[in-house]
């Protein structure tokens, strides 16, 4: 019987081989590409990064022999300028991308880049596309789509807890998870096609109750992986905070203390601030994205209506509110007015004049008297679960898992009610949607737009 599951299991791996990958890879020209990996700018050094078929050659053009994996002290003579470099030669597979890789470390002049990056083209190089070395890797399996994610992550991260989450997906934690997700639901799959394909052993000790619990325990995995997303798009985005509350009530001067710096004006006069203001700052490691809003009330004037409808759209798009609240404000009638179901954290500016008892806090903007309890309270109130390995960061990869928890969901469903093979199609659907994840299922439409945002040189 173990011979029986294990040709299932293979025949199961096989069909998940998407045929688009494998053509979307033949497509693909291997051949040498080069860009700057790091800012156009004036700094000590600057890395530009040569990949492709006949990278040793160009290699050898401009150095002579080197040893792969060796760092060299040479000198790299361009028909405009002459340059001290740092070159290193990685054979494929043993580099970044998978394929011949040479890595040059110039003197940080956009000048001395610029000349390198054109004598490499004239060796017959050509210029890289955004993501185009990332791509590569991927397309050599040296890294999953999740992988290749991450790294973009590790780059735009603005919190050092983004950068660890970031850091640990790119060594495979995600695709690890995604993994032992998939491995379970495809002996699952196995076991079914055994049940379809050969009634006559009958398999006793496959039950549909033991079926049923299997595919509950899969579809509670999913879920929460389904349900990090919310924590990992706060480690990524941050948390989106909008200061409401009646002009004057100080909420320039909250966003100005939040952030540290001067960046909303303060006056006494009212409706000063028109537009939306922003500002940010990191507390417990998340980062925390700040609007100041115009005030509100019934305005007037045409410039103030506007400032104050897009304060009210700013509560709505925003993950938490904070209402400063002064003296006979009417708290349900503020809720109605802004048509929100955000959670709301009612505070008291000005509490260095007077305190309000039936505020969530006292804060003084112009003292900082409280200003880091109410971060506390604003952490919170929405940053739940952060410190979990393993999260899903992006709306593609949460999309997958939505389209294999509402396949499994099916087949849970249909238990008992509809044939094996309908069900165990549903489970192979649940499968595959996981691979869209790690891009082991994949389509050049996905693949394209993942590496499209990727910076040029990485
Ligand atoms: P906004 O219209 O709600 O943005 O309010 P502002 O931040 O422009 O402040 C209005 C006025 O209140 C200014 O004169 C501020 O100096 C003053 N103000 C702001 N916060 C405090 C505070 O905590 N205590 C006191 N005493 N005055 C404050």
């Amino acid at each position: 019987m173990n011979k029986v599951i294990n040709k299932i299991i293979h025949n199961v791996q096989n069909t998940t081989v998407d045929k688009t990958c494998i053509n979307f890879y033949n497509i693909i020209m291997n051949d040498v590409i080069v860009a700057v990996c790091t800012p156009m700018l004036k700094s000590a050094l600057c890395v530009i990064r040569v990949s492709g078929e006949g990278t040793e050659k160009i290699t050898r053009q401009l150095f002579g022999e080197l040893e792969p994996r060796r760092v060299y002290y040479k000198n790299l003579v361009t028909e405009k300028i002459t340059d001290s470099v740092v070159a290193v030669f990685f054979r494929a597979p043993a580099s970044f991308t998978g394929d011949d890789t040479l890595e040059i470390t110039c003197h940080g002049n956009p000048l001395i880049a610029n000349a390198i990056v054109e004598h490499v083209y004239k060796l017959g190089a050509r210029p890289a596309q955004n993501g185009e070395f990332t791509r590569r890797a991927y397309l050599n399996g040296k890294t999953d789509l999740t992988g290749a994610e991450a790294i973009k992550d590790i780059i735009d991260a603005d919190t050092e807890k983004g950068v660890n989450l970031a850091y640990s997906a790119s060594e495979g934690a995600l695709f690890n998870k995604i993994r032992e997700i998939q491995e379970n639901l495809r002996d699952l799959i196995a076991q079914t096609e055994v049940a379809i394909d050969y009634p006559e052993e009958e398999l006793e000790e496959f039950t549909q109750n033991q079926l049923q619990t299997k595919l509950v325990e899969i579809k509670s995995q999913c879920e929460n992986l389904k349900n990090s997303y919310e924590s990992g798009k706060i480690i990524k985005e941050g948390v989106k905070v909008a200061i409401i509350g009646k002009p004057n009530a100080g909420k320039s001067s909250l966003l100005n203390r939040l952030v540290g710096e001067e960046t909303a004006i303060v006056t006494e006069i009212e409706g000063t601030t028109r537009d939306v203001v922003r500002g940010k700052y990191i507390h417990r490691g998340i980062c925390f994205l700040v609007a100041d809003t115009a005030g509100l009330r019934d305005a007037e004037d045409t410039v103030e209506k506007i400032g104050v409808r897009k304060s009210k759209e700013e509560a709505e798009e925003s993950d938490l509110v904070v209402y400063l609240r002064e003296r006979g404000d009417d708290f349900e009638q503020f809720i109605n007015k802004i048509s929100v179901k955000k959670r709301v954290i009612v505070v008291k500016n000005k509490s260095d004049v007077e305190c309000d008892e039936d505020a969530e806090i006292n804060v003084s903007a112009l003292t900082g008297k409280n200003i880091d309890a109410l971060k506390d309270k604003i952490c919170e109130a929405c940053v739940k679960g952060v410190d979990a390995e393993v999260m899903l960061t992006n709306r593609r990869q949460y999309d997958c898992m939505c389209e294999c928890e509402s396949n499994l969901k099916n087949a849970l469903q249909n238990l008992g009610c509809i044939t094996l093979d309908c069900i165990s199609s549903d489970l192979e659907l649940g499968y595959n949607a996981l691979g869209k994840i790690t891009g082991l299922i994949g389509s050049d439409e996905i693949i394209d737009s993942i590496f499209r945002n990727f910076c040029v040189g990485k």
